[in-house]
């Protein structure tokens, strides 16, 4: 018999993306990288993956298929055959349209078979990449060697088979005056759209380059006024705050329950909410653990964190800063436009805002 205890409705009972670990292994030594355990072959199993699509229940998908995406350690470090083989399990659920997979990398061990794959099965391609040379310091290998040249010539792989890619980029202290000089160089790669992680205090990182609330308000003010003048490329960022804006109050709540967001490691290990916590194993909390919340403060029942200030509040106050609405207290100003829709809030988001990326109303 299974116990169900009371139900919490800050989360959602069906998540829109489940990541899935084929690996713990990477090549690559990224000083602020989380994940412990990136030495060990570690690699999921074929009932592993099994399972998981047996898990998978066709009425969590409403009006998008569910996305899958194949995270690490770096999945490319396991061999693309058996890649191929744990893809099989999901291959019913991909030809009834109920999801769909994506592939996050680190690009540098990209080759001609790699690029069959990721075609044969319809899978997106993320890149992670931070800038140019100067400002890609922080991605090197297991020596401490710099990995653009093999990220490039990944990417150039890419290129040669006709395969679009998107952009994953980790934005620490040291890039925060940079960030014009970043977008500028990923654009160059063409990727539809780019993501921007602020760096933060998670996992094994031991790097703490995580910028502050000021210098990201700054960064975010930036990134809208780059965004507003190269608006064929989305900030997944910017869209994420612009959406909310767009959408009619009642779905804008800031009570929309969060995705649970399930990841699932290569030994069949779930973790919700936050993938961060994968291989993370403080005595307090043994087995159970969920949030984000834990690496700033070394629990899990506090409300706020460096994390929120500064990819959140940062966000909201950087826009306004940028429409030069910006009062002492910004967040109070949102409440009020959110909550009347009023035309000045339109007119203040339109210049930014491309309809088509209106996707997500949850502001988290
Ligand atoms: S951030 Fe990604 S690419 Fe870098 S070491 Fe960690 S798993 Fe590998």
């Amino acid at each position: 018999m299974t116990r169900q205890g009371p139900r919490d409705s800050r989360v959602a009972t069906r998540p829109s993306m489940i990541i899935l670990q084929p690996t713990c292994l990477c090549n690559l030594d990224c000083t602020y990288c989380y994940l412990p355990g990136r030495k060990s072959k570690n690699e999921m199993s074929l009932p592993v993956a099994r399972a998981i699509a047996e898990g998978i229940n066709p009425d969590w998908v409403e009006s998008a298929p569910l996305e899958l995406v194949w995270h690490g350690g770096e999945p490319l470090a396991i061999d693309p055959t058996l890649f191929e083989e744990l893809l099989k399990s999901f291959i019913p659920l991909h030809n009834a349209g109920l999801v769909y997979h994506v592939i996050q990398t680190n690009a540098t061990l990209i080759t001609d078979e790699w690029c069959e794959l990721f075609l044969k099965h319809d899978i997106d391609v993320g890149v992670s990449l931070d800038g140019p040379a100067t400002l890609n310091h922080n991605r090197v290998d297991w020596r401490g060697k710099p990995a653009l040249t093999r990220i490039m010539d990944g990417i150039a792989k890419l290129t040669e088979h006709d395969i679009n890619f998107s952009v994953i980029a980790v934005i620490d202290q040291t890039a925060i005056d940079s960030i014009h000089q970043i977008l500028d160089f990923l654009a160059t790669l063409g990727p539809p759209s780019i993501a921007l992680n602020l760096e933060e205090r998670e996992g094994v990182n031991p790097h703490h380059g995580s910028p502050s609330l000021h210098e990201a308000r700054t960064l975010w003010r930036d990134v809208f006024a780059w965004a507003g003048r190269n608006r064929s490329i989305r900030i997944r960022e910017d869209d994420r705050l612009l959406s909310y804006l767009a959408a009619p109050p009642s779905t804008a709540a800031a009570d929309v329950p969060h995705d649970p967001l399930p990841t699932v490691a290569w030994n069949g290990n779930v973790i919700l909410l936050s993938p961060e916590l994968l291989g993370i194993k403080p005595a307090r909390y043994a087995d159970f653990m969920a949030g984000n919340r834990f690496f700033e403060h070394g629990v899990l029942s506090t409300t706020e964190t460096h994390h929120c200030h500064i990819t959140t509040q940062a966000l909201v106050t950087g826009f306004f800063d940028l429409t030069e609405t910006a009062s002492k207290d910004s967040m109070t100003l949102l409440e009020k436009l959110v909550t009347t829709k009023s035309s000045t809030l339109l007119a203040l988001i339109n210049p930014y805002r491309n309809p088509d990326n209106d996707v997500a109303p949850a502001l988290k």
